[in-house]
């Protein structure tokens, strides 16, 4: 088994994270993020020094990754600094880790740059805060948008096979079958479906 690692939208929760790599061995490749948030953005800068590693994230989503140090003084988060992103990622990308790859699908809504990352033979799926258990992510924030979020959620990630695993960025993990029959945010829709 590989001993390769990447870190997604590392928010916070640094000592856990450290020791989690110490302790298994792993060999941290690079930091990648879903979307530009503070609370997934916060403590990117600290993991790219402290692994020598590159950041990539989708461009839009830079302008609000680079707020990241004033919205920390807005909530009185100490030590938060803008994280400078070394390479940008979008639609048909992909990143590997040990043999698996990941493939970048574009899911804007809930940020303009937001990106959910897909890996077909594990069947595994980070969504950052586009789709959640039984729920879906704000639109309210600046840059957040209902209707993108709806495509993004029904016709990318719906798309995917139903026992695929869902990862969102907080709170716990789902499937896509499941969201397909019990996100109340698509329930209509479904009724009229079938
Ligand atoms: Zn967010
Ligand atoms: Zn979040």
């Amino acid at each position: 088994m590989s001993k390769e690692a990447v870190i997604v939208d590392p928010g916070g929760q640094e000592q856990s994270i450290d020791r989690f790599i110490a302790q298994n061995g792993l060999k941290v490749l690079k930091i990648v993020n879903t979307h530009g948030h503070i609370d997934h953005v916060a403590k990117v800068t600290y993991f790219q020094k402290k692994y020598q590693v590159s950041f990539l994230m989708h461009a839009l989503d830079i302008p609000l990754a680079e707020q990241a140090p004033k919205v920390a003084q807005m909530f009185r988060i100490p030590d938060v600094e803008a994280p400078q992103v070394d390479q940008t990622i979008r639609e048909g990308d992909s990143f590997c880790v040990g043999a698996h790859v990941f493939k970048v699908i574009e899911t804007p809504g809930h940020t303009p740059g937001g990106c959910s990352f897909y890996c077909q033979e594990q069947g595994i799926l980070f969504v950052g805060d586009t789709l959640f258990r039984k729920s879906i992510g704000r639109v309210d924030l600046p840059g957040g948008n209902f209707t993108q979020i709806k495509h993004s959620i029904v016709e990318k990630l719906f798309k995917l096979p139903d026992d695929t695993i869902v990862y969102p960025g907080h709170m716990e993990p789902t499937t896509v079958g499941y969201e397909r029959k019990h996100n109340p945010f698509f329930g209509e829709q479904r009724e009229s479906e079938s």
